[in-house]
């Protein structure tokens, strides 16, 4: 009996000795961050409306991520949020693969905080007509200058080839509020062939990264035509194509914050 005792002494401590052994032994190291090229050009050069695009290519495989900010003025969180990804991105842990971010697709929009140029005003600013970008994709490059930005946008997208394209944008109020139609706190997307991805991310967003108190989003799947989501979501049916949508109710900190954060959940799970 004595020496059974001994035994099973031993054996605990060799256990116990196994634990302590674990959990001092130094874990893996994490991996080398990528090396991240980032290279800029301009698209509308030499005009009011001239943009810069950002790509950034690492030395580690992955998937193309375009960003797209901007389309709409007055939706500020998504402007800013996209000129914050321009220093963030090649700092991001585990960044991979390749990215191009256009953080102001319509800068003069932007500029003015304003929906399109003149948009508070008919549609008329400085003697020229605008009109909604975001129903005016392809666009045109002979057209009016409201198809020609979205024609330049369109071709610099369609010419990266990306798997995951992302467009940030707000609504005036939260899809909670009584009125079905409000498109705040949600993610728009309308892929066929990602929208069990889409459920997930969701999913994960509100569960890892919502803050106490906000909003759960939601899916929304009816993109309006001419925008940049529905056209990107027949050009590239493989890809992953989706719009943010923040609450111009709450503050622009806490929607920037939000833009980012969604943009966060997206890359832990598609960068490993
Ligand atoms: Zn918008």
């Amino acid at each position: 009996m004595k020496k059974i005792r001994i035994i099973c002494l031993f054996a605990v401590c060799l256990v116990l000795s196994a634990v302590v052994l674990t959990a001092c032994t130094p874990s893996e190291q994490p991996p080398e961050p990528a090396n991240v090229t980032h290279t800029q050009w301009t698209v509308m050069t030499d005009t009011i409306y001239e943009t810069t695009v950002h790509k950034y290519v690492t030395d580690k495989s992955g998937p193309k991520v375009c960003i797209v900010g901007g389309i709409h003025g007055d939706e500020v969180a998504g402007w800013t949020a996209g000129l914050d990804l321009v220093d963030l991105i090649p700092e991001w842990e585990n960044v991979c693969g390749e990215i191009l971010l256009i953080p102001q697709a319509n800068i003069l929009a932007d500029t003015l905080h304003q929906r399109y140029p003149g948009s508070t005003d008919g549609g008329m600013y400085e003697g020229i007509e605008y009109s909604d970008i975001n129903r005016t994709f392809p666009g045109d490059p002979e057209g009016t200058v409201t198809q020609q930005i979205a024609a330049a946008i369109a071709d610099t997208v369609r010419e990266f080839t990306p798997d995951y394209i992302i467009d940030l944008h707000e609504s005036r109020h939260s899809w909670s509020t009584s009125n079905s139609l409000n498109l705040g706190d949600t993610l728009i997307h309308n892929g066929a062939t990602s929208a069990l991805f889409m459920l997930d991310l969701i999913d994960y967003y509100n569960s890892t990264y919502r803050e106490e108190g906000d909003v759960a989003f939601a899916y929304n799947s009816s993109p309006p035509e001419g925008s940049f989501n529905e056209y990107f979501t027949h050009y590239f049916p493989e890809s992953v194509v989706f719009t943010i949508e923040t609450n111009r109710e709450l503050n622009l900190e806490k929607r920037v914050s939000q833009q980012i954060l969604i943009l966060t959940a997206l890359f832990d799970t598609i960068w490993q």
